[in-house]
């Protein structure tokens, strides 16, 4: 049999935004993936449904997969000629052994390839405002272990050699060892005064970054309980954080903020408030199941409305033709309504300025109306209908989805109660929520408008912040304003 390829491939520091897209491509298509702790879960999504995922981490504490294991998996997997991905942490050739790995490989004849990695050494810094290297402060930069107690006799490193090093000093691991590596490189005539940033889970939404010096940099660490995932960084350099540290301004930074949206409609947020620094929660306790409910021919009606992008993805799937909506209005609630039917290719002409259906009935009060379709959820509010019937036209409304329960995982659910913020899109998510035993006390509750407070205060909760416009964007901006 033809052996199977192994590729070796690094998965970036954390922030699933630094998977490269060749990384993403062979984890879409491999047989088998062997990934390491530290590997963003959002890499391993990209798997296919039928690929064996197996953790064979080792580092740090926790289950330990022990290296020949390892080794033995990658070459009995490629024998068997499966694709597989050797997923690491960073780059697969900076302190993880990936060499090792690519040698064993080598030496069986086993095909393989090497996908580089953005190395948490450069990386870390770099979100943390520190470049490594610095026009006339740094012209080198060197990539140390600091899994080596200096300490201990016969360390392979030269600790004279690299306080003498010209340049700015990156040591992966030994957050255990930073007082006996800050106290030799000061021995050796490292200046005590330099300055040392430590980098805590860099690129992620819970970095945290401590500028000190050699001198300080070891009680400092203690004081504020820096753990690893670490990496500590020697040099004139890291002073450039004072101007530089965007990722720890962005508005949400550090805020944990839940989103308990329909997955399928989540994401969207989900990205933009992963953007602004934001640590996300996904919670959705509600799910989008289409109804087959007959739709009239839309050419019968002067007027179609369309409530929500749900509606308006269904709406259009149902059409043979969307020219069957020609000559008709089309009036949609919400700026992603609006969103969702242009990218069918219908433009809506009337979008009022308040996402609610009040705003809708104020917009449609100079819009001559006869027959109306209202193409929206099982369980929306009657105003529109109502107010159209009130101006004496003939209604129909015709459901063209629901929207379910979901059940929410424990930890889910866990996650959810300790975040920062809660947000709530729709009054039902607010009851489906509460019926999969979300809680609504602890977090500050954010809804994006009237109804969904109300559904809010239905189940003993006020919402602390509504938003307005009562839209995604319009939540995210009064979040902004309340984290500041
Ligand atoms: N191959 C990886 C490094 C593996 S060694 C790479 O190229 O990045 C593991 C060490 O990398 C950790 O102990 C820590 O020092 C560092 N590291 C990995 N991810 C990190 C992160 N998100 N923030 C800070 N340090 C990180």
């Amino acid at each position: 049999m033809t052996p199977g390829t192994v590729y070796l491939v690094g998965a970036g520091p954390g922030d699933p935004g630094l998977l490269t897209v060749r990384a993403v491509e062979l984890i879409a298509a491999a047989d088998v993936v062997l990934y390491d702790r530290l590997i963003p879960p959002e890499a391993l999504a990209h798997a296919r449904a039928d690929a064996d995922v197996v953790y064979v981490g080792k580092e740090g504490e926790g289950p330990q997969f022990p290296q020949d294991d390892t080794h033995a998996l990658l070459l009995a997997h490629a024998r068997a000629g499966r694709t597989v991905v050797r997923l690491k942490g960073g780059d697969p050739f900076v302190f993880g052994r990936g060499g090792e790995e690519a040698l064993v490989l080598a030496d069986a004849g086993i095909p393989f390839e090497v996908v580089p990695g953005v190395t948490a050494g450069v990386a870390a810094p770099a979100y943390a405002g520190i470049p490594v290297t610095h026009r006339e402060v740094a012209s080198g930069v060197a990539f140390v272990t600091g899994h080596e107690d200096p300490a201990k006799p016969g360390s392979a490193i030269d600790w004279a050699a690299l306080a003498r090093f010209p340049g700015t000093l990156v040591f992966y691991m030994g957050v255990r060892t930073l007082p006996r590596i800050a106290e030799r490189l000061i021995a050796e005539g490292r200046p005590a005064g330099q300055a040392v940033a430590v980098v805590e889970r860099g690129t992620l939404p819970g970095q945290r970054t401590l500028l000190a010096t050699l001198a300080d940099v070891a009680s400092r660490a203690e004081e504020e309980r820096i753990r690893a995932p670490a990496i500590t960084l020697v040099g004139d350099v890291a002073r450039l954080r004072e101007d530089l540290a965007w990722a720890e301004a962005r508005p949400l930074h550090g805020r944990t903020v839940a989103v308990t949206r329909a997955r399928a409609q989540a994401s969207a947020l989900a990205g933009r408030l992963r953007a602004l620094g934001a640590n996300v929660v996904e919670a959705p306790a509600i799910r989008v199941a289409a109804l087959d409910t007959p739709l009239p021919p839309v050419r019968d009606y002067d007027l179609v409305c369309v409530t929500s992008p749900n509606g308006a993805e269904l709406l259009l799937d149902r059409l043979r033709d969307a020219r069957e909506l020609a000559g008709v209005t089309v009036a949609a609630i919400g700026p992603g309504t609006a969103r969702a039917l242009r990218a069918r290719g219908v433009e809506p002409d009337v979008v009022p300025d308040r996402a609610v259906a009040e705003g809708l009935v104020e917009a449609l009060a100079s819009v001559p109306v006869e027959r109306a379709l209202i193409a929206r959820a099982a369980e929306g509010r009657d105003v529109l209908p109502d107010a159209l019937r009130a101006r004496g036209a003939h209604v129909d409304v015709v459901a063209l989805y629901e929207t379910v329960p979901e059940p929410l995982s424990d930890d889910a659910r866990d996650a959810a109660a300790a975040a920062d913020y809660l947000l709530f899109t729709s009054a039902s998510s607010v009851r489906f929520y509460a019926r999969a035993g979300g809680s609504l006390a602890g977090p500050r509750l954010v809804s994006i408008g009237p109804a969904t407070s109300d559904a809010l205060r239905e189940h003993g909760a006020a919402p602390d912040l509504e938003a307005d416009p009562h839209t995604p964007d319009g939540m995210i901006d009064t979040l902004i304003r309340d984290a500041r």
